[in-house]
């Protein structure tokens, strides 16, 4: 198991990778998590259910509807999102407190609206990476292919993917995830030069 390394004492930098849902984003943030030490991954709150194999407290903490509301409602949310079918996305302020005062550099895995809101609070400590499908189909078969979705939360999906595309221009960087390697290496240089931490 990989120990973690802060090293980033007060300077409270994040990275945020957002996309449309199905371009890749997950497995891009889980590689970069598993090599760079010093990267923790902020874990969001929603009220969707787990998929198979997602575990609360790592993947996302699983909350009801109401318990979502009630946090809403003591303002612990740092951003949070309503979509696909109602369900309720968000990032606990204090969860990515306490990993910026522990020392590390804070990832974030969320939508675009999530993304822009996350800019707007960390502004220029914050690197924003847009990942891009290689186009339309292929972001439609890969959620296809996932198996999680029925065809009334596929359209919706991609409905919202194509306004999501329209914002890619907003981000700090653009990267097309159509080869997973070369994706996977040019988000990491970008970490690399925003942040100065190797690997
Ligand atoms: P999924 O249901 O596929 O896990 O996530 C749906 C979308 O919600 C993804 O684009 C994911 O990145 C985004 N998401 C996950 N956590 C958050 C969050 O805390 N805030 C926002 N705004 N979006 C999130």
């Amino acid at each position: 198991m990989l120990e973690k390394k802060p090293q980033n004492m007060g300077k409270g930098s994040v990275v945020v990778i957002t996309a449309p849902s199905g371009a890749g984003k997950t497995t891009l943030a889980k590689k970069l998590l598993a090599e760079f030490e010093q990267l923790v991954f902020s874990v969001s709150a929603t009220t969707r259910k787990p998929r198979a194999r997602e575990v609360h407290g790592k993947d996302y903490y699983f909350f009801d509807r109401a318990e979502f509301e009630a946090h809403i409602a003591k303002g612990d949310f740092l951003e949070w999102e309503e979509f696909y079918n109602g369900s309720l996305y968000g990032t606990l302020r204090s969860d990515v407190e306490n990993h910026i005062k522990n020392g590390y550099f804070v990832l974030f895995d969320v939508e675009v609206n999530g993304a822009l809101n996350l800019k707007n609070v960390y502004g220029s400590s914050c690197l924003s990476v847009f990942i891009k499908p290689p186009s339309m189909q292929v972001l439609e078969s890969r959620l296809r292919s996932r198996g999680t979705e029925s065809e009334e939360t596929l359209s919706l999906r991609l409905e919202r993917a194509q306004m999501e595309l329209q914002q890619a221009g907003v981000f700090d960087a653009i990267v097309v995830n159509d080869d997973f390697d070369l994706a996977y290496t040019a988000v990491r240089e970008l970490i690399i030069s925003f942040t100065g931490c190797s690997y």
